[in-house]
């Protein structure tokens, strides 16, 4: 029983793939602001319901939970014991939607930027990170 209502919950954070304002995010988010960055949360207008969106960069930046995004060789990314298919299943779903999201995102122009849940936890290093890629990121061409 426990174990239905696990699944049951889990799902129900399924339903958007990880909750709003995960921890994850707000380093993320803290971080871009202390480097100066501006942003817009969360808008449901672009492909995905993008987390982050940096406007004048043309930018996009996703935090992906190592779980449920699937970290390819992360040890978080775990498969759980029991009810196998049904996991396997969930998890080529959020991976094939990822994909599908940041091509049309991409498509439509954006940069997209994927930062993983294990790549937040030191804030010197998420900083390097950030900044590497968003130097990576096309000069603003958008008309706002
Ligand atoms: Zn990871």
């Amino acid at each position: 029983m426990a174990d239905i209502l696990d699944t049951i919950q889990r799902s129900a954070l399924m339903s958007r793939i990880g909750p709003v304002n995960s921890k994850p995010e707000l380093m993320v988010r803290r971080c871009l602001h202390r480097m100066g960055y501006r942003y817009a949360l969360h808008d449901s207008k672009l492909a995905g319901t993008p987390d982050i969106v940096l406007r004048r960069h043309s930018a996009i930046v996703f935090v992906h939970g190592c779980f449920w995004h699937r970290h390819a060789g992360c040890k978080r990314s775990t498969m759980p014991k029991t009810r196998r298919a049904f996991w396997e299943a969930k998890f080529v779903a959020n991976v094939r939607r990822d994909r599908r999201v940041h091509r049309k995102l991409r498509a439509d122009g954006w940069h997209v930027i994927v930062v993983w849940e294990c790549q937040t936890r030191h804030q010197e290093k998420l900083t390097q990170l950030l900044s590497r890629r968003l130097a990576a990121a096309p000069p603003p061409v958008r008309k706002q």
